[in-house]
């Protein structure tokens, strides 16, 4: 798919200090996108689904102040950013309900600072090896192109002794990465689904055979290489479009000889996202249904709606199955 193309863009001043943030500025002066040299992101409409579609429409390179690192348990040991929000509009997104009424993308351009702060971690666990996860509050490829940063962190963690990096994308931009000295320490996930809830839910991300593709040119790259399909849903024709899709999947990856981690994710929602999913998706077609599913408390202190018991367990061996059958280097790591 093509590249985001922000209608806008803000700049925070300090952001100018960094290479990056100056070959961001230059990027963004070529292609003509409008740019705004201030740190407060102006989004006032009169509706919910005005902001939403505005907000990701606008960028704010800026710098990031983060020292402490959030824990990530099960996928990582901590969690650190690139950039916000992605400039995808999936309806389910979790972020939803955690990046407030106007989730515009902000891209961190200090990157030698993130570097920093994440090498004090890894020097503080050493000998242990220290796993950092990238993807907890964007899509770090989907916003690369823009200042690259994504580059630079994988070429370090490539020649990190003791740090590993893991990502998960939605997007199919992966040429830049294909050539990168990673040395094995970058694990790429892609997150994958059937066409027919990529069409209907996914909107401005990659297509299923898109990221199918990407995922091959990864592998081809010779990165450790995992998948999450998410969410996983149940419609009428559910189980021929997952095995399709695990097919294609199978075939492209034929060659790759390396573990590749599965992970499950069945459909979840809970109230509050509900209603913001309503306010910005009034006509979505998702599965809201409180009666048909069953409640389930979360780790965020939450009850999550989940799809009931038997259906679950149906899901979950039927694509246990499937993956067993199609991959005989696929590894289940989880399914909830
Ligand atoms: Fe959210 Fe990921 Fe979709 Fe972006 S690609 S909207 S982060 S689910």
């Amino acid at each position: 798919m093509d590249l985001f193309i922000p209608e806008v863009a803000y700049i925070n001043p300090q952001a100018l200090k960094h290479p990056l943030g100056n070959e961001a500025y230059q990027y963004l002066k070529s292609l003509g996108v409008p740019i705004i040299e201030s740190n407060r992101v102006s989004i006032d409409t009169d509706s919910p689904v005005k902001n939403y579609v505005k907000a990701k429409k606008t960028i704010l390179l800026t710098v990031s102040k983060q020292k402490k690192l959030q824990q990530c348990k099960p996928s990582a040991d901590y969690q650190f950013a690139l950039s916000s929000s992605c400039p995808g509009h999936c309806e389910y997104c979790y972020l939803q309900t955690t990046q407030g009424e106007k989730p515009y993308m902000r891209l961190f351009v200090n990157i030698e600072e993130i570097l920093e702060n994440i090498q004090e971690y890894i020097d503080g666990n050493k000998p242990n090896i220290t796993t950092f996860e990238a993807a907890s509050i964007t899509d770090p490829v989907g916003l690369d192109h823009i200042t690259r940063a994504l580059e630079k962190c994988i070429t370090y963690f490539g020649e990190s002794s003791h740090g590993r990096l893991r990502l998960v994308t939605k997007f199919d931009h992966v040429d830049p990465y294909l050539k990168l000295p990673h040395n094995g320490h970058t694990t790429f996930r892609f997150t994958i689904n059937t066409q027919w809830v990529i069409k209907n839910f996914e909107h401005h991300t990659s297509s299923a055979h898109e990221r199918v593709e990407g995922a091959k040119k990864i592998a081809h790259a010779n990165y450790p290489l995992g998948f999450i399909i998410a969410p996983i849903m149940l419609y009428d024709h559910w189980e021929k479009d997952y095995k399709d899709l695990l097919e294609e999947l199978s075939l492209a990856l034929k060659d790759y000889e390396k573990p590749i981690g599965f992970e499950l994710i069945q459909h979840r929602f809970t109230s509050k996202a509900k209603d913001l999913i309503l306010q910005r998706f009034p006509n979505t077609k998702l599965n809201l249904d409180e009666e048909s599913r069953k409640l389930k408390w979360g780790p965020y202190g939450q009850f999550k709606y989940v799809y009931p018991k038997e259906k679950s367990d149906y899901m979950r061996d039927y694509l246990t199955g499937l993956i067993k059958d199609l991959f005989p280097n696929g590894r289940i790591e989880y399914f909830t």
